[in-house]
């Protein structure tokens, strides 16, 4: 048996951990101090009610013997693939059932659709971006290459012709960032991979924050992409889908084989996402399910304008904030990432993400996240006036 060594040069993710330890530190140190967290990039705000029903009525059909369901297509049922080609044609995006995958969510599809890859490919990834990219290849042995996110390009990376590579990541709307790719950008980015014969995995976690009617929320809003790009979607921060689980992957049949073969993966290693969930995913899509949503998601990004505002405010330099749930900002007076952290921690009891932890083009950033309560929220902002605008 040999085992596979290459886990061994995963580097080790101490982020959130060290964050946590840091955090419970200062409390047990401090316990009169209030700490307002906005570091962790998950959603607070509860399902909304058109998905409770439709979660409920679910259930009662799985308890009832004439409605009871068993395995169901592994690909999703037909009921929850027309919802989501339904969506995708709101932004002129004609998609074929076939083409449309239901997942458990777009972390363990952006991990799984690497069997479909040969070891040898040499695969592009932005630096500072989300984690499993670099991860789930480095686990696979394969090469990776980066293109560097920084204040100069505003952290949208554009493909550099000189740089080979077969398997490029993109996440737009970009955690932890939050910058959002324009359609003249991706297109240098399509055209790129076509001339290059590779493939984009285009992340679209957080296409619902896009209010802007001309930011592409899918790539196959961009000419040619369905040739050379495969989506991944989720309902984690549209729909508060975090902890209950359903996305989608869209693997277009342009792309021949890729289709087929993700058919074949998913029929062999996946049995499908359970009914009920899909239920509630399909309720996510109906008209009433789209206004709710909408609140939740304003919600949020009343929160994100509130920060923004604010760091403007303080003259401190950001990204994000606008189609995005998460704020991106230079730390003041030149501190690294972690220097940062532990300011804002002892002098404000506000905590954040220290950049340095996604990618080394993070050192001297640092993420803020408007998934808190508006209360947290305006108060974390508060005490940033009480020192940074004096
Ligand atoms: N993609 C990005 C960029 C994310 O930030 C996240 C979660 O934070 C995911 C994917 C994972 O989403 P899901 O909950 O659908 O697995």
């Amino acid at each position: 048996m040999n085992i596979n060594e290459n886990y061994l040069n995963l580097e080790q993710s101490y982020l959130f951990s060290t964050v946590a330890k840091k955090v419970s530190e200062f409390s047990n140190n401090n316990p009169d101090k209030k700490i307002i967290k906005l570091g962790i990039g998950d959603v607070t705000l509860p399902l909304c009610k058109v998905v409770v029903d439709a979660l409920h009525k679910a259930v009662d059909e799985m308890g009832a013997q004439a409605t009871f369901r068993g395995y169901g297509p592994e690909q999703g049922y037909d009921f929850l693939r027309e919802a989501v080609k339904g969506y995708y044609k709101k932004h002129n995006v004609e998609l074929n059932l076939d083409e449309i995958f239901i997942s458990d969510g777009a972390k363990s599809d952006l991990g799984n659709i690497l069997d479909l890859f040969a070891k040898d490919n040499v695969v592009l990834v932005p630096d500072p971006v989300y984690p499993v990219y670099v991860d789930t290849n480095v686990m696979a042995g394969r090469k990776v290459v980066f293109a560097d996110a920084n204040g100069d390009n505003e952290f949208l990376p554009l493909p550099d012709e000189n740089v080979k590579a077969d398997i490029i990541y993109i996440c737009s709307p970009n955690n932890p960032t939050g910058a959002v790719y324009n359609k003249e950008q991706l297109k240098k980015w399509v055209d790129y991979a076509k001339s290059m014969n590779a493939i984009i995995l285009f992340d679209a976690a957080y296409e619902c924050f896009i209010s802007d009617e001309n930011l592409p929320k899918s790539i196959y809003e961009i000419e040619g992409a369905k040739d050379c790009a495969i989506e991944f979607c989720s309902l984690s921060k549209t729909a508060g889908f975090t902890g209950t689980r359903c996305g989608y992957t869209v693997v277009p049949e342009n792309l021949g084989k890729l289709n087929k073969f993700w058919l074949r993966r998913q029929t062999t290693k996946f049995n499908g996402v359970p009914y009920i969930v899909q239920r509630g995913a399909e309720a996510v899509f109906s008209e009433a399910g789209q206004k709710e949503i909408k609140e939740n998601i304003n919600y949020y990004k009343e929160n994100a304008k509130l920060i923004s505002d604010t760091l403007t405010k303080c003259g401190i330099w950001h990204v994000g904030g606008k189609h995005s749930p998460y704020i991106w900002l230079k730390c003041p007076n030149n501190m690294t990432s972690w220097e940062f952290f532990d300011f804002l921690l002892e002098k404000i009891q506000v905590v954040g993400t220290p950049g340095s932890g996604f990618g080394k083009n993070g050192e001297g950033y640092f993420r803020l996240t408007s998934f808190g309560s508006k209360e947290n929220t305006a108060e974390a902002m508060k005490r940033f006036e009480s020192i940074f605008n004096k």
